[in-house]
């Protein structure tokens, strides 16, 4: 186990060193601000969805390097798919970091997804890690922020 802690840290670290489709995204469509006042993380979610589809997005991070992470995660899931495929994939998520039942946690499955899962050990981690998740819904909501409680 220690040898997979280590691998789920080191996706965590590349995440935070390199991550992907940060920064603004203009033109958007849809934008989100997400506040974590538990941590102090503070990001926003920009979209570009001329249709059912999410053409681009990107995601700019100012926190800590589970809420940088699971932010980077999260754009590299969500690009390409349509709004439906999206709210499927959410719903799995929220599940996966603080569903009642334990998941089984499979890289093979959930990719880079994974080394947030360790989070549930610590629920007040687990606010970081859903932030970009719940900005991304109120994104695609329209609505203008969302803080985690
Ligand atoms: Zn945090």
């Amino acid at each position: 186990m220690d040898e997979l802690d280590d691998l789920y840290q080191d996706i965590i670290l590349s995440h935070n060193k390199r991550p992907r489709n940060s920064g603004h995204l203009d033109p958007c469509s849809h934008k989100a601000d997400g506040f974590n006042p538990l941590c102090g993380d503070k990001l926003t979610v920009f979209l570009r969805k001329p249709g059912e589809s999410i053409e681009e997005v990107t995601c700019q991070t100012e926190g800590c390097a589970i809420s940088r992470a699971s932010g980077s995660i999260m754009t590299t899931m969500v690009k390409g798919k349509t709004e439906k495929e999206v709210e499927e994939i959410i719903t799995g998520i929220k599940e996966l970091l603080s569903g009642e039942e334990e998941p089984e946690v499979d890289l093979a499955k959930q990719g880079d997804l994974a080394s947030l899962v360790g989070v549930r050990k610590f629920p007040a981690r687990v606010k970081c890690a859903t932030l970009a998740w719940h900005a991304l819904e109120s994104a695609l909501h329209g609505d203008a922020t969302t803080t985690t409680e």
